[in-house]
């Protein structure tokens, strides 16, 4: 118990205490589960899980996700199944615990293109529940902290996957620290003597400034109460040695050459107030005009809310300054976290469900705006999602597959033999039968026997072309018996609605002749404003049904088509 601690501390804060009963019992599970494991830093495992939830109650999570954080290596790292998940807790805290180790095994490599799929990938795994890629976050927040301990190799290999996948995922969800962080222990970690230097630096001109700072602060406070904004809180800060670097390589500036090293925030209690603020201290320097922004009126895509504004000061430094209140404070700091916000009684919301999709848009958005990979950029519509899902292999590979597609194409997608040979599949460990739609998330299991071979049947529900033709290959090159049953199409009627008029009928028939389809009967029916033709066609299967309908619904004078 003596690491659960300074967790419990931070629920005491915000947790009720049935709930904190739960996440005790999530703790008790994982240490014993945990037991014997040792970190790279030579503690024992469960100081991991623990520091990845505490992050996160830090963010005041729902109890579910500090949960999920304390379990989030038991399915991957000990013998803990997802059932036992499900029974000892809920459903939904299994499914989270599930889906982060599913996106840790996403295995990333440095390769444009490939980080450019497996980001994507990763986005379409977290489309079920943001909370999964919060404990993702949190949990690549401790790894970076606790780098030191890892082998060098590896150590250059994580930073990279952190700064090109995790920060861009962090500063688009809008959660500044957890970015913040990635960028400074990346830097130190790859850039060690130049961290120091930089660090040194910092140190020996804080020394010198801390006096004018001081003395800044003071003016501004005096000014503020002038104005009539007593409840202002001046919090100054110090600029990231990131990005102070990336600064100096970007501009070719030397250290002293970098001024807006320091800069204020002030925080205060309404969005009038911001704009009191912001008219104060422009009586007090004059802003640099080109410096001014108004993310108030026009927040940032991932909903960051400030006034800023550069002012100059008498002693030679410029001086930024970001003016928000409590709420954009927050949001500024926690991101779309802020919006999961506890609650007590209150699961989350369809609202929040629906920023996730709009979130997800935007990401797509980002990465098309980088422009690091057309593929992805081609591959991407507003309507990706409810025609594509993307299921698991056991081995926590992402398959792509179109919507409906079912066992068989996932089968097929592996590889042809594991198509042929399929008798059975399993979908998140329970079987179901060969027809059944996938959907996003899902881990399918196929069972094959060596001496099983395809049947007819599966090319009615087949959806994907590599299935469907390996399917067909196969009975063409089967003896003549399997060949024929193979022929026996489905027959199948639709009525037309139709405007008459001169070669319609030609048109249509052309139009099904085109499609290889057999007209087995066609009857025309005259009524007062309009016709009807009833066709009777041999079809392969639904979709080809389908296929054959979008066809005919296009040709000049039908209405209307019915089955
Ligand atoms: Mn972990």
């Amino acid at each position: 118990m003596k690491y659960f601690k300074k967790l419990r501390a931070e629920l005491e804060r915000y947790v009720n205490a049935d709930q904190r009963l739960l996440v005790e019992k999530a703790y008790t599970l994982a240490e014993s589960a945990h037991h014997g494991q040792k970190r790279h830093t030579g503690e024992p495992y469960i100081t991991h899980p623990v520091a990845v939830a505490v992050i996160l109650a830090k963010m005041r999570l729902d109890h579910q996700t500090i949960i999920a954080a304390l379990l989030h290596d038991v399915l991957e790292d000990t013998l803990v199944q997802k059932q036992e998940l499900i029974e000892q807790f809920s459903e939904e805290i299994a499914d989270l615990v599930d889906g982060v180790s599913k996106l840790t095994q996403i295995k990333f490599e440095s390769k444009a293109q490939a980080q450019a799929e497996n980001f994507r990938k990763m986005i379409m795994a977290m489309a079920r529940d943001i909370r999964v890629i919060l404990v993702k976050l949190a949990d690549r927040l401790h790894n970076m902290r606790t780098l030191s301990a890892v082998p060098q190799e590896k150590r250059r290999r994580i930073v990279q996957e952190t700064l090109e996948i995790y920060a861009p995922i962090a500063h688009r969800l809008g959660i500044h620290f957890i970015r913040v962080a990635y960028e400074e222990l990346g830097f130190e970690t790859l850039y060690p003597l130049r961290h120091r230097v930089l660090k040194q630096a910092m140190k020996r001109i804080s020394g010198n400034r801390r006096g004018i700072l001081k003395e800044i602060e003071e003016k501004l406070n005096a000014r503020l109460v002038e104005w009539n904004v007593p409840t202002a809180r001046i919090i100054s800060r110090q600029k990231y040695l990131s990005s102070i670097y990336k600064k100096m390589r970007d501009k070719h500036l030397s250290f002293f050459e970098v001024m807006d090293l320091y800069g204020f925030r002030v925080i205060v209690d309404s969005i009038e107030m911001c704009y009191r603020v912001l008219g104060a201290l422009h009586t007090l320097y004059k802003p640099m005009p080109q410096r001014f922004k108004d993310y108030i009126a026009i927040p940032k895509s991932n909903g960051y809310q400030s006034l800023h504004t550069t002012l100059f000061t008498p002693y030679g430094v410029p001086l930024e300054i970001q003016i928000r209140t409590e709420a954009m404070d927050r949001l500024a700091e926690n991101g779309i976290a802020a919006h999961w916000l506890y609650k007590t009684g209150e699961t989350v919301s369809n609202a929040s469900y629906l920023r996730v999709h709009e979130w997800i848009k935007s990401v797509l958005e980002l990465q098309k705006n980088s422009g690091s990979s057309l593929e992805f950029i081609e591959s991407v519509k507003i309507d990706l999602f409810p025609h594509e899902v993307y299921v698991f292999t056991p081995k926590g590979e992402i398959l792509e597959l179109p919507e409906n597609a079912t066992p068989i194409d996932f089968a097929y997608a592996i590889h042809s033999d594991i198509g042929h040979r399929c008798i059975a599949a399993k979908v998140d460990k329970q079987i179901v039968p060969l027809s059944a739609s996938l959907q996003s998330g899902q881990t399918v299991e196929i069972i094959i026997d060596r001496q099983s071979h395809p049947q007819p049947a599966w090319l009615d529900f087949a959806v994907t072309g590599k299935a469907k033709s390996s399917i067909r290959h196969y009975f063409k090159t089967q003896p003549a018996v399997i060949f024929e049953k193979l022929d026996t199409r489905l027959s199948a009627s639709v009525i037309l609605e139709v405007r008459s008029r001169a070669g319609l009928l030609a048109d249509i028939t052309f139009a099904l002749s085109q499609l290889k389809v057999n007209i087995s009967h066609l009857e025309a029916i005259e009524k007062h404003a309009h016709a009807e033709i009833k066709v009777t066609l041999q079809v392969e299967n639904r979709q080809h049904l389908a296929q054959i309908i979008r066809v005919l619904r296009k040709i000049q004078g039908v209405v209307k088509i019915r089955r």
